[in-house]
């Protein structure tokens, strides 16, 4: 144990630095209180790290939607690159599993719809505001996001452009020929698509999340890197034991993204996370025939990102174990058809792979801890964290400094599953 971190005190400790985390630490900072932000690797290495880049400004209707159910019995083949699943987990997550599709109704959609608006409405204006004063604006396109169909889906793409023009998201839809205009040098695959127009995307996550690191460092926050092992009440506070000691502060806030429930189960809350793990692949891209915006094959079920490295390819959800090895049957299925849309070269690294935390209604926990004081939760951004975390982390610095968040926070507190 060193002695050099046992005993240290802040107003604030954050437990993990992905964006949702250096999100909050930034915050806790722009209201002047002293923060310490602690990882056991460096910010945005993780599910942070690997994404889309998406800042999505349409994803207000989770996946477990009622379409989900007309979905349900292609994917119980477990051949459909949207989802595939392990049984054994299946059975061991019933209960998870029943919870998550009962939340695929009518009845679910629209509350869930609200809350998410005005989460990712707050994010989306922190994201623009953010990413300028942390010098990284070079990485932000404002080029929208295409969702595309291969089918004659003109009543889908409708239908979806009328949902979200119900809350104001502005959206445009495209033929075969408009999509050839906005895409130049893609295959012209597709028949329909949607350009979700208000969306944004950044050409490497990893380091925008690092570039809001440096800027939480240049504000007076400090980054610790260190295995957390426990958290404790102690007196009015927190003591925080890491692998090299213990620090101690009056607050506390769980950022740990897939791994936010473990650290809580020694204090009673059993927290009903999942895993939808994703992978991603990067390639080698032809700079003739380069993408302008992140583009999702809606029927294949993949997303193709230009990114800094490459144009990452992004796959659905598979539904296991966070920890169980990796199978790269998704990518493997998707990645011939991603080469049929855009042409790319040679694999760029090794395949990555990710965990978007999940809870049953799809949204994530922000908020006290029901049974304890001190306690701040801010976990769960399932499909969507990239997008929502600076206002996951603005809203937590806003309730520890006792001042309202910046959305309503009522659907996202922990105490309506602990
Ligand atoms: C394939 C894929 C594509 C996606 N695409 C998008 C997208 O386009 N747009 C979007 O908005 N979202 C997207 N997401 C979702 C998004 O990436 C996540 O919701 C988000 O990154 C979660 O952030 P987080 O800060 O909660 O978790 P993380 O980024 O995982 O951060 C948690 C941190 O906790 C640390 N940690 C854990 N345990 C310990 C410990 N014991 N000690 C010390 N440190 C610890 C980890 O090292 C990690 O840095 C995607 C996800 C995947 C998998």
């Amino acid at each position: 144990m060193s002695d050099r971190v046992t005993g240290q005190k802040a107003e604030v400790i954050v437990l993990g630095a992905g964006i949702v985390g250096v999100s909050a630490a930034y915050a806790v900072r722009q209201r002047g209180l002293s923060v310490i932000l602690i990882d056991r690797r460096e910010p945005g290495s993780e599910t942070s790290y690997g994404n889309a880049g998406i800042l999505s400004s349409g994803s207000i209707l989770p996946l477990n939607k009622p379409s989900l159910w007309r979905a349900l019995p292609t994917y119980m083949t477990n051949r459909h690159a949207a989802l595939r699943w392990d049984p054994s987990w299946a059975i061991r997550n019933i209960d998870w599993l029943v919870r998550f599709l009962g939340n695929a109704t009518t009845s679910r959609i629209r509350p869930r719809a609200a809350a998410l608006h005005g989460l990712i409405g707050a994010s989306l204006k922190l994201h623009r505001e953010w990413i300028v004063k942390a010098d990284a604006a070079q990485r932000i396109r404002e080029t929208g996001w295409l969702k595309a169909w291969r089918s004659d889906a003109v009543a889908a793409a409708k239908e979806e452009q009328a949902f979200l023009a119900e809350y104001g998201i502005a959206s445009q839809l495209l033929d075969r020929q408009a999509i050839s205009a906005l895409e130049p040098n893609i295959v012209p695959v597709y028949k329909a698509g949607l350009l979700h127009t208000e969306t944004a995307s950044v050409d490497s996550p990893g380091a925008v999340v690092m570039a809001y690191a440096r800027m939480l460092v240049g504000s007076g926050g400090e980054i610790r890197q260190s295995d957390i092992k426990a958290i404790a009440p102690d007196g009015e506070g927190w003591r925080v034991v890491l692998a090299d000691g213990a620090i101690s502060a009056r607050h506390v806030v769980v950022a740990l993204g897939p791994w936010s429930a473990d650290l809580l189960r020694p204090l009673g809350y059993r927290v009903p996370l999942a895993f939808e793990r994703g992978y991603h692949r990067e390639f080698k891209p032809n700079p003739a025939r380069s993408l302008q915006r992140p583009i999702h094959d809606a029927e294949g079920s993949f997303l193709m990102t230009p990114m800094e490295q490459g144009i990452r390819v992004t796959t659905g959800v598979e539904l296991t174990a966070r920890d169980a090895p990796s199978s790269f049957a998704q990518l493997d299925q998707v990645v011939p058809v991603a080469r049929g849309v855009v042409e790319f070269g040679e694999a760029v690294g090794e395949p990555w792979r990710g965990a978007r935390p999940t809870l049953p209604d799809s949204l994530p926990m922000i908020g006290p801890a029901p049974r304890h004081s001190g306690l701040w939760l801010a976990f769960g951004n399932q499909h969507i964290g990239f997008t929502t975390g600076p206002a996951t982390g603005a809203a937590i610095a806003a309730m520890i400094a006792g001042a309202p968040p910046a959305f309503d926070v009522g659907p996202f507190l922990p105490n309506r599953y602990l």
